[in-house]
C-alpha cells in the first residue's frame, strides 16, 4: 500500500501510527506544513522504514511562515521530497494570495537550483495558477498534484505537462472526481490518504485507508484489486527512479 500524502505529525499519536504503517509495510510520504516541523517529523520515521519525510510550506500558512523560507533553503539538500506546497484560491486564503505566490515561486526556484525534487502539490481553487508557476520552472522536479479538483481543461494541461496525481478515498467519493480520475493515464497515479485532514466516513483518514482508494481505482480501471495494487507499486518504482 502507498500513501503518498499523509500528515503523520498531525495525528494525536504519531508514534502509534508509524508502528502500524511499518507493520503493514506501507510506503508513506509524510508531509510537513512548515519548514520548522521538518526535522522533528523526519525523526518520527524509523530508520529503515518505508516512510519518507517531505519538506513543505503549506499555502494556507504561507503568509504566517514566509520567514521560514530561510530554513526551507537550509534543509532542501537533505531530502528528495518536497510537500506540502502549492496555492490555495479559496475565499479564506485569497487575501494572502500575493504571499502564497511569492512562497511557491521561491520554493520552485530553489528546487530547480537543487537539481529537481519530487513535489506534492496543493491546488485547491488554484489549478490554473499552479500550472502556470510550474511551467515557469520546468526543472523544479516532478509535480504530483494531490487531491486535484480543477477543470477538465486544467486536467488535460496538467497531464500534458507531465504532472502525476495522488488520489484518496475522500476525493473518489465525488462523481466529478471519479470522472476526472478516469482520464488520467494509469501510470501517473498514486494513492494518498491526506490524513488526518481528510475524512473517511465519520473518522479522520488513516494511512491504510488508501486501500479504499485502490479498490475504487480498480473499479474505474475495470481490473482486479490485486492488479491495481501491482500497477500502483510499479508507478511508485518508476517515480522514485525517474531522477
Ligand atoms: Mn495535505
Amino acid at each position: 500500500m502507498i500513501d503518498f500524502h499523509a500528515h503523520l505529525d498531525l495525528y494525536p499519536d504519531p508514534v502509534r501510527i508509524v508502528q502500524e504503517v511499518v507493520s503493514r509495510q506501507m510506503y508513506v510520504l509524510s508531509m510537513t506544513t512548515t519548514p520548522s516541523a521538518w526535522l522533528g517529523t523526519s525523526l518520527i520515521a524509523k530508520p529503515g522504514s518505508r516512510i519518507r519525510t517531505a519538506l513543505g510550506l503549506h499555502p494556507q500558512l504561507a503568509h504566517l511562515r514566509i520567514g521560514e523560507l530561510v530554513l526551507f533553503d537550509q534543509y532542501l539538500d537533505q531530502t528528495e521530497f518536497v510537500g506540502e506546497i502549492g496555492l490555495d484560491g479559496a475565499p479564506d486564503f485569497k487575501n494572502h494570495w500575493k504571499q502564497q505566490v511569492q512562497v511557491f515561486e521561491h520554493i520552485l526556484a530553489a528546487c530547480s537550483r537543487s537539481g529537481g525534487k519530487t513535489m506534492s502539490i496543493h491546488s485547491r481553487k488554484a489549478a490554473g495558477a499552479v500550472l502556470n508557476c510550474l511551467s515557469v520552472q520546468p526543472d523544479a522536479g516532478i509535480p504530483i498534484l494531490h487531491w486535484f479538483t480543477g477543470s477538465q481543461k486544467e486536467l488535460q494541461k496538467a497531464i500534458q505537462m507531465g504532472c502525476w496525481f495522488s488520489v484518496g478515498p475522500a476525493m473518489l467519493k465525488s462523481k466529478k472526481s471519479r470522472e476526472l480520475v478516469s482520464q488520467i493515464p494509469r501510470e501517473r497515479i498514486l494513492t494518498e490518504s491526506d490524513g488526518p485532514f481528510a475524512q473517511v466516513g465519520n473518522n479522520n483518514a488513516m494511512p491504510w485507508d488508501v486501500q479504499l482508494a485502490t479498490s475504487e481505482l480498480a473499479s474505474i480501471w475495470q481490473v482486479e484489486e490485486s492488479k491495481a495494487n501491482a500497477l500502483l507499486l510499479s508507478n511508485l518504482r518508476t517515480l522514485v527512479t525517474k531522477k
